[in-house]
């Protein structure tokens, strides 16, 4: 793998954590993202080999700008950060609940992104991966596949989807050699939401998939969404 430097935002715990680690694992160096500092150290120093804790609230642009300036070189970016919120169905979420989860889970994204280019643009194969979640597809929601969602997480569903539209935008406007894709990882057990935490299975088998994305070689695809397993997802 030529590739040598990675950040995970959100790293502290959850997914985040597990892609940091099996990136780790691998010999790059891992800037482990998080908004609190002694959090972040202790992932570090659980995972162990060069990860090194990076400050970053994906909301803040101070910090989001800190961060970018402390890292002059990197190969892959893992926009990993996200929220679920109160999960509300359409109608009786508000726009408070909309607004608090676009923040994070689709402003967040391009902020985190556009301070970071500079230093992808140094890189020979450049990798993006978005974290989004398979409730983002339009095509899953709108056939039968999500049926017992019907219209609940209405904010957090959306938000995916929009973070589907701007994966597919920044693969076409960064071109080659950047690999930008987005990743459907699965129901996991994490503290995202009530669900993921009650019926979620491996963290670490969609972290995989994260990496498979992260590491593509320069014959793999871009702009695409796909799941933790490699197969396709339709938008
Ligand atoms: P998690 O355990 O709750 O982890 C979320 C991570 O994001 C935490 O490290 C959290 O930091 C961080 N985060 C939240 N807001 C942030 C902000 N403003 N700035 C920086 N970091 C922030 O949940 P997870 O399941 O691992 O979620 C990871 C990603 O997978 C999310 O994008 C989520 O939407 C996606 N996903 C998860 C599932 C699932 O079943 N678990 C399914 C589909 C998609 P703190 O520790 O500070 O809160």
């Amino acid at each position: 793998m030529g590739n040598s430097a990675a950040l995970v935002t959100g790293a502290d715990k959850g997914i985040g954590k597990e892609i940091a680690r099996q990136l780790a694992d691998a010999g790059l160096t891992v800037y482990l993202g998080s908004r609190d500092a002694s959090r972040g150290k202790a992932a570090a120093g659980e995972i162990g080999g060069d990860t090194r804790t990076l400050v970053i609230d994906v909301t803040d642009a101070a910090t989001i700008a800190e961060a970018a300036s402390q890292v002059a070189a990197l190969d892959i970016l893992v926009n990993n950060a996200g929220i679920s919120a109160e999960g509300r169905p359409a109608g009786e979420a508000g726009v408070d609940e909309f607004r608090r989860v676009y923040e994070t889970n689709v402003f967040g994204v391009v902020a985190v992104t556009n301070a970071f280019l500079p230093a992808l643009r140094g890189s020979p194969a450049p990798r993006i991966v978005n974290i989004s979640s398979g409730t983002g597809s339009l095509s899953w929601s709108a056939g039968s596949a999500y049926r017992s969602y019907a219209g609940n997480m209405a904010a957090y569903r959306s938000s995916k989807t929009a973070l589907n539209a701007i994966t597919l935008f920044y693969a076409k406007a960064l071109g080659d050699p950047f690999k930008v894709n987005a990743l459907a990882p699965g129901l996991r057990k994490t503290d995202l939401n009530a669900i993921a935490a009650a019926s979620g299975g491996d963290p670490a088998e969609a972290a995989a998939g994260a990496v498979r994305l992260a590491t593509l070689p320069g014959n793999g695809p871009t702009g695409e969404f796909i799941s933790w397993d490699g197969t396709p997802v339709p938008w």
